[in-house]
């Protein structure tokens, strides 16, 4: 019998073909300087936007909820695992959000897969094949697997391309439910959907709207409140989903919409319903992560101002930063095997920049993805930015 045998040539395969990936390990707390695989760098690739995943007033929440709380629930939400603290978090997210109700889960990916499967679900056997769900060509994996989990009609659009989108909600007419989902920023590119134009043809056509806010949170909007915040659109947008694990500095996901959403979503998404609930000291962060944003108004300003820096300063040595409009900036080279050089080159300057290769995005569309956050000083970014311009005139990239 072979067994596991193919692992070894499957391993084998991906080495060959440069595509297998170590795990990094970080000797240090996430942060603007940090220590990876025992070297100490200036960090370019965490989603800490806004320099919460350490701050002192998170690690004091969360340790303070622990003590009176526990250490974990040992119980699914809905059997009995929601503690008062799980439900004020809630709260705090629906206020935040400017929504009528937020819901919980353990992550961003399970609250996609919740959601999107329990909205194309339908209790008329065979009616859920005939719902349709529409899709940006670049939105997130999460989505993907929300959505291949579905039997709705799966269609795609060129990216933000609002003619394609409208063509495919024509030929869709008549569906009993259509759904349209975008990221809101895109985590690759670092550019923003279109939401005004999409919430207008789907009104127009009869479709439900669902955002994906993981890069959008804590990054547009006032004070970091999402891409439908930084559209005017509370009201006029159905579901917000986003992450707690990113901005927010500590772990979960989540939906903001209405309360028939919540009630319903209670009732059927599966990543709700099957897996055990949060440990009270990563509510007590997650709603700490709220009142900081609110309060040091100047961490969102400064992402801002270091990302516009970092980004002009990219620009002017001749970089190609694509389309990006947030702190997601890649600096794309092309060629895959230039751009392994490019990160590795990097990183023994002191600098770490994850290269990002195919399948994350098309062959021959690599890039070093970087992300400059409110916790980088003017300095950390000067020196990363020598490094970077060092290391692309060495390789003849710029
Ligand atoms: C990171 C990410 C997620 C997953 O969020 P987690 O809370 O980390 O599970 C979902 N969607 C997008 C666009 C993301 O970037």
């Amino acid at each position: 019998m072979p067994g596991l045998d193919f692992l070894q040539k499957e391993l084998d395969d991906l080495k060959k073909q440069g595509l297998y990936q170590p795990l990094r390990t970080l000797g240090s707390a996430q942060a603007a300087s940090c220590v990876v695989n025992g070297k100490k760098v200036v960090n370019l690739s965490s989603n800490n936007y806004l320099g919460l995943a350490n701050h002192p007033k998170m690690k004091k929440a969360m340790i303070e909820a622990t003590e009176k709380w526990g250490a974990g629930t040992a119980s699914v939400r809905p059997i009995i695992g929601t503690m008062e603290i799980h439900t004020q978090l809630e709260k705090k997210l629906a206020e935040f959000k400017h929504m009528e109700a937020s819901l919980v889960f353990v992550a961003g990916i399970a609250a996609n897969r919740g959601v999107i499967q329990a909205l194309l679900s339908s209790k008329v056997k065979g009616e859920d094949e005939k719902f349709v769900v529409i899709s940006d060509e670049l939105n997130h994996a999460s989505i993907i697997d929300g959505v291949r989990l579905s039997k709705a009609q799966r269609k795609v659009y060129k990216h933000k391309d609002m003619n394609e989108l409208e063509k495919v909600l024509k030929e869709s007419q008549g569906a009993p439910r259509i759904m349209i989902i975008t990221d809101g920023v895109f985590s690759m590119d670092g550019d923003i959907a279109p939401l005004p134009d999409i919430a207008r043809l789907a009104k127009q056509y009869g479709a439900f709207t669902m955002v994906d806010d993981a890069h959008g949170e804590g990054v547009l909007g006032k004070n970091g409140r999402g891409t439908v915040d930084h559209f005017g659109l509370q009201g006029k947008w159905d579901i917000d989903m986003g992450t707690l694990s990113k901005a927010m500095g500590s772990l979960g996901g989540y939906i903001a919409g209405s309360q028939n959403l919540r009630d319903y979503l209670i009732q059927s998404a599966r990543p709700f319903l099957f897996t055990t609930a949060h440990p009270p000291g990563v509510a007590a962060a997650c709603i700490a992560a709220m009142e900081i944003v609110e309060e040091e108004t100047w961490r969102h300003e400064k992402l801002w101002s270091n990302s516009k820096l970092f980004k002009t300063e990219l620009q002017k040595m001749g970089f190609n930063t694509g389309r990006s409009e947030t702190p997601i900036t890649p600096i794309i080279i092309g060629d895959e095997v230039k751009t392994e050089q490019f990160s590795q080159k990097l990183f023994d300057e002191g600098v770490f920049g994850l290269r990002i290769v195919f399948p994350m995005v098309a062959k021959g569309a690599a890039r070093v993805r970087t992300i400059v956050t409110a916790g980088h000083t003017e300095e950390e970014l000067r020196f990363a930015l020598d490094k970077i311009k060092k290391v692309g005139k060495e390789l003849g990239i710029i």
